[in-house]
């Protein structure tokens, strides 16, 4: 792993979004470690401490999502929203992260699948996200005019959990086999003990990803979701499809 940008890249190219402060590792992390590897800045916003959560406090999880973060060559700031357990979607909510979209301009976006049936932050948050990106591009937004309008090329949903895997939308599944990315994904799960001790989560998310490989005809992969289709250029750039079986 390349070492990680000391300070916030200020355009990252890419940009992922948390509930809490483990949801992006767990959910993405390995693709996140294959973009940071290769020079892409990647910065966290997390709108949570997990102050909700059974184990941890909001102190450590907090100082556990800044080593994690690190891990993966990521820089991380946390925002304010309804507070964990509390989100709910409201047009200020979206409007403030879409000041998030216009601050920082990054070309990719993550955020949790807006699929329901899991904590009900995670389902919520990414349904502000959409909405973020569409409002981030409209140039008469009165709250947001303080910054240039700004349109992401891709939103793409991470699943922390399989249920939130979206079951209408195909995934993109990137190849994380290098043994170098599931080292530093690995590590930047390990990271959050308070909730590692009592689950088996990182088993749980290589396992998945070992699946996703089987699926994908590589050794490990991560899907991820596309908000809106995917374009391309031209074919010359479609990849290789999945051919697991
Ligand atoms: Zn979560």
């Amino acid at each position: 792993m390349k070492p990680g940008p000391k300070s916030r890249p200020e355009t990252p190219w890419l940009l992922a979004f948390g509930a809490h402060p483990d949801d992006i590792e767990f959910g993405c992390g390995g693709a996140i470690a294959v973009e940071t590897r290769a020079g892409h800045a990647a910065h966290f916003v997390i709108c949570s401490r997990g102050e909700a959560a059974s184990h941890g406090t909001p102190a450590r999880r907090t100082s556990e999502a800044k080593r994690s973060a690190a891990l993966l060559g990521a820089t991380v700031e946390f925002l304010e929203l309804d507070g964990d357990a509390h989100l709910e979607r409201r047009v200020a909510q979206a409007i403030k992260l879409a000041g998030v979209l216009r601050r920082l301009r990054p070309r990719i976006v993550l955020a949790p699948s807006p699929e329901e049936n899991q904590h009900p932050d995670h389902s919520r948050l990414g349904q502000l996200v959409r909405d973020a990106a569409r409002l981030a591009r409209y140039g008469g937004v009165k709250e947001l005019r303080a910054k240039a309008p700004h349109a992401v090329d891709q939103l793409l949903f991470y699943a922390v959990t399989p249920d939130a895997e979206p079951s209408a939308i195909p995934p993109v599944l990137i190849d994380i086999s290098a043994p170098e990315i599931v080292a530093a994904w690995t590590a930047a799960m390990e990271v959050h003990v308070s909730q590692t001790r009592a689950r088996e989560y990182v088993e749980l998310q290589l396992t998945r990803a070992r699946l996703c490989g089987l699926r994908a005809g590589v050794g490990r992969a991560m899907a991820l979701f596309p908000s809106v289709p995917v374009v391309l250029d031209s074919l010359a750039h479609v990849c290789r499809g999945a051919r697991g079986f």
